[in-house]
């Protein structure tokens, strides 16, 4: 019993101190919540969220369910938690017709297109043996017909992007198409040898997708895509053995054009300061990922966890926390849509605002914020030419030092890094717009857009102390007596080497 009475004692101290008017609301952030909404939104029933597919209206549907539960107001479109937004979808048409060396080839078996033109060629073919001779050889107005041999792989830096996942064949095109651009051909014909069936497999797999665009005014007027030169992959096997010297190459290339709605999650919640209300910290994330896609050991659910269930249920848990205590300033909460189809909701967003962009006073986005060394994360937008405001970054820093203590990481703000990470998430958006904007991450992994994200591998640890690090950072930000300042010489262009390329590639 004395023992026992000593522990209630003990118990009711530390009740007393921590309820003492000393609660952080950080303390809302609860590592249980962060668990249970990752499992369920990187869960195989959500089937990976593709941007303008059904899977991405559930997702989305969801977190506002949950953001209504976490006590947040709607502030989309007419009152709802949605703002809606079309995508514009082209492919080559399954109808397209290409003839080799007189052989009719069937689209997706036999040939598939890399890039989405209508064109209309009948060349002579002009075969070329290896890459190092061609632009020895006359092309205009040819068919170029080259046979695929893989250049020797680059060994991969430690923590980047999954080689195997790297399409090495479109790559390889890339790398012919620059090289023979001044020569003019009609076409470039990618022999593919059977023996590299899966990269031929991931290609034939990718086709049907074909390109997204976004129609930013909303006019909802199809485009005609571009005529242009096709450039095609054609399975070896496809053809009885080698062409002819005479072979030419027939193909009427068609496209098919498609509209989908795709969807940001728009909520929030009020300031308590009467001024400083009408001006908004922004929270973001994407809710999207890659859906169902190629398998890999039998896996094709693209679950995304980390890329980003991870900061789509932070925003939800820092929700919890701002509604229980709200700062000077609003918080405005996005969850974007469409982001992996090439920022998609983050650019609607801007040109169809909610609040006026002047009144947002930072962007704080989050892409990918559950893995890596437990102790070390990223800012970008923190150094640099990537900087446009140092104050936030200042208040970035700060929070970090005070409540979360990560080691910094921002070699990936380097213009010249080859992963070109700054330009891969929703806060470019508002920064090419001039808004403060920073982008917290874990940064890559041999998981990243593989079958393979999956919630079981988050840190569920380092996921609640990044929350509580962007919170405190939009704590800060929402009590400041003045929104941090922009940067007036900011300017952002991506580093291209002197072949046009991104730096670093
Ligand atoms: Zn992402």
């Amino acid at each position: 019993m004395p023992f026992f009475r000593r522990a209630l004692t003990l118990i009711f101290v530390v009740a007393t101190v921590s309820g003492a008017g000393a609660e952080d609301p950080g303390d809302r952030i609860r590592q249980a919540d962060l668990k249970s909404d990752l499992f369920t939104l990187a869960g195989d029933a959500m089937r990976g969220r593709e941007g303008g597919t059904l899977d991405e209206m559930t997702a989305s549907m969801w977190i506002a369910e949950r953001a209504r539960q976490a006590g947040l107001k709607p502030a989309g479109d007419n009152g709802t938690y949605f703002q809606f937004f079309p995508l514009e979808r082209y492919r080559v048409s399954a109808s397209s017709v290409v003839k080799l060396g007189g052989r009719a080839l069937r689209m997706g078996r036999d040939v598939i297109p890399d890039n989405t033109v209508l064109a209309d060629v009948d060349a002579p073919v002009v075969m070329a043996s290896a890459t190092d001779t061609l632009t020895s050889v006359a092309m205009t107005g040819k068919a170029l017909v080259i046979r695929y041999v893989p250049p020797p792989a680059p060994a991969p830096l430690p923590g980047q992007s999954n080689p195997n996942q790297a399409s090495g064949l479109r790559t390889w095109m890339r790398g012919v198409q620059r090289t023979v651009a001044p020569q003019n051909p009609a076409a470039i014909v990618a022999i593919v040898p059977d023996e590299f069936k899966d990269q031929w497999d991931r290609t034939a797999y990718t086709f049907p997708r074909g390109t997204y665009a976004l129609d930013t005014d909303g006019t909802a007027e199809p485009r005609v895509p571009m005529r242009g030169v096709p450039m095609l992959y054609v399975r070896e096997s496809a053809l009885s053995g080698a062409l002819a010297a005479d072979a030419h190459l027939a193909a009427s290339i068609f496209t098919d054009s498609f509209q989908y709605p795709s969807v940001n999650i728009i909520a929030i919640a009020p300031g308590r300061d009467p001024k400083l209300k009408s001006e908004y910290v922004l929270y973001s994330a994407h809710q999207d990922h890659d859906g169902v896609r190629y398998p890999v050991n039998g896996d094709d659910i693209w679950n995304g966890a980390d890329d980003n269930a991870t900061t789509a249920v932070a925003l939800l848990a820092i929700g919890r926390a701002v509604v229980a205590a709200p700062g000077k300033r609003s918080s405005l909460f996005i969850w974007h849509g469409s982001e992996e189809r090439g920022l998609m909701g983050s650019r609607w967003y801007v040109k169809h605002p909610t609040v006026p962009l002047t009144s947002i006073a930072a962007v704080l986005n989050g892409d990918m914020i559950g893995r890596n060394d437990p102790n070390t994360a990223a800012l970008l937008g923190a150094v640099g030419a990537h900087r446009n405001s140092p104050e936030l970054v200042d208040m970035a820093l700060a929070a970090n030092k005070a409540v979360t203590k990560f080691t910094i990481d921002s070699s990936w703000d380097d213009p010249a890094h080859r992963e070109g990470w700054y330009y891969r998430s929703d806060h470019l958006s508002y920064a090419r717009v001039g808004v403060p904007a920073i982008f917290f991450t874990t940064l890559l992994h041999p998981d990243y857009h593989t079958p393979n994200d999956n919630p079981d591998r988050i840190d569920l640890a380092k996921l609640t102390r990044m929350t509580r690090w962007m919170y405190a950072t939009g704590r800060a930000v929402s009590d400041a007596p003045k929104k941090p300042a922009v940067d007036p010489n900011f300017k952002l262009e991506r580093c291209r080497d002197s072949t046009g390329d991104y730096c670093g590639k």
